[in-house]
């Protein structure tokens, strides 16, 4: 499959926009430009694109939620805050190719009339941030942004915005909270944004896998991307596999490759002799999968049906060696201490669980703790505000459904079965 996404990953020239436009950047921005928006709307629909965050919601729809009348401000914002542990695949594109972010970033504001968007970015990446920076000056030199963009009379700017590094702000009412300079908290649903984002005006949030997959539908057609993979998840789509195996990195590959491929086609098989144990699909607040569902392909639907989902596609890969309790609390630890403390089950819920998994891990488990586990994960599933707690509990359920008997064994022994 010729490369879409991370063409020019690793290239050290091609953040400057002279390579890129040389490469053949900015050719589908032109292209947009003769296009009627609906039609460019229609093309993203017929492309079968779903985002790429996580939530899998078709992105032609999403765009088409944004009231039609001309006179009412619209944004764009571009989620780049990337916080999922064990995701770095934005970053790739970010630090690489800001351009190709940025053209699908204009072709997009373009399409449902958005006159400013906002690239949100995590405080960690500096480096990137600055990239971009550079790049939105660059296009602005070029006629790509301002006023008049290549002579079509639409006018458009661009702004990157820093985070703090607060993972709730990856959730996207929350970054709109961060972006107007509120305390990032998840707002109250509906309104959605599409109708009340950023500052109470229509709003389409995109991550930035999502958007850099535009330029590219633009180019070769609706046609093109959607004869890659399954037929309701197409497309390429980026993998980034950090864990027990030989060559841990980025990888673009059909939507729907299977763990298998991914593991042992791509990434050189198991990092030593130790057989895989577990694999976590989508970064870590999707639930786990054991070493029968290898054969599973990675695609929004295939993980549905596991039980799991695909998440920020960032796959997690765990040999024998891996003990599931001290994992399952390093992960709930992160969960509990990112808890913004708006809804009580998250806010009081997931430093309970971590604290039980803290006495778990360190020898001092009481009989019952796991029930008590399951107990509480019911109390917080389905009763949090925001999609934090929910994946907090669900992320513990894949470890406990998987390997229950080494909790327990936690509980009878005071010691790690897997060491
Ligand atoms: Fe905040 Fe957690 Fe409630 Fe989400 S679920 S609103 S992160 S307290």
């Amino acid at each position: 499959m010729e490369k879409a996404l991370l063409k020019n990953y690793g290239n050290a020239e091609t953040h400057k926009i002279d390579v890129y436009i040389a490469g053949g950047g900015y050719v589908a921005l032109a292209s947009a430009m003769k296009m009627q928006s609906d039609q460019i709307i229609q093309l993203v629909k017929d492309s079968g694109l779903r985002g790429r965050g996580g939530a899998g919601f078709p992105t032609g729809l999403k765009w088409s939620f944004i009231p039609k009348d001309p006179t009412i401000p619209k944004f764009l914002c571009c989620n780049a805050d990337e916080g999922e542990p064990g995701t770095f695949k934005d970053r790739g594109i970010i630090d690489f190719d800001p351009h190709l972010l940025i053209e699908g970033m204009i072709i997009a504001s373009f399409a449902f009339g958005a006159s400013k968007s906002y690239i949100y970015i995590r405080g960690e990446f500096a480096f990137g941030a600055k990239r971009l920076e550079t790049a939105i000056k660059e296009a602005y030199q070029k006629g790509f942004l301002g006023k008049n963009i290549l002579g079509s009379g639409f006018a458009h700017d661009m702004y990157v915005h820093r985070g703090f590094g607060a993972y709730i702000c990856g959730e996207e009412t929350a970054l709109l909270e961060s972006i107007e300079g509120w305390r990032a908290q998840p707002r109250k649903k509906p309104p959605f944004p599409a109708l009340s984002g950023l500052y109470g005006k229509p709003t389409v949030i995109n991550n930035v896998e999502t958007l850099s997959c535009i330029p590219a539908i633009i180019s070769r057609g609706a046609k093109w991307f959607s004869s890659i993979g399954p037929e309701k998840s197409p497309g390429p789509k980026i993998f980034g596999v950090s864990g027990h195996v030989k060559k841990p990195g980025l990888y673009e590959l059909p939507m729907g490759t299977t763990i298998r491929e991914l593991i042992f086609d791509h990434c050189g098989g198991m990092s030593s002799d130790r057989p895989l144990k577990a694999v976590i699909p989508g970064g870590v607040s999707a639930p786990m999968l054991n070493a029968n569902d290898l054969d599973t392909k990675l695609d929004f639907d295939s993980l549905a049906s596991k039980g799991s989902m695909l998440g920020s596609g960032a796959v997690i890969v765990m040999d024998s060696s891996t003990c599931m309790v001290k994992t399952a609390y390093i992960i709930n630890r992160f969960f509990s201490h990112e808890s913004c403390g708006k809804c009580t089950p998250c806010r009081d819920g997931t430093p309970w669980l971590t604290k039980v998994l803290k006495r778990l891990e360190h020898g001092e488990g009481r009989i019952g703790d796991v029930e008590l586990l399951e107990r509480l994960c019911s109390n917080i599933f389905g009763r949090t505000f925001c999609p934090l707690g929910d994946g907090a509990v669900m992320a513990l359920r894949g470890f406990i459904k998987n390997f229950r008997e080494e909790f327990q064994y936690h509980v009878d022994n005071k010691k790690c079965k897997a060491a």
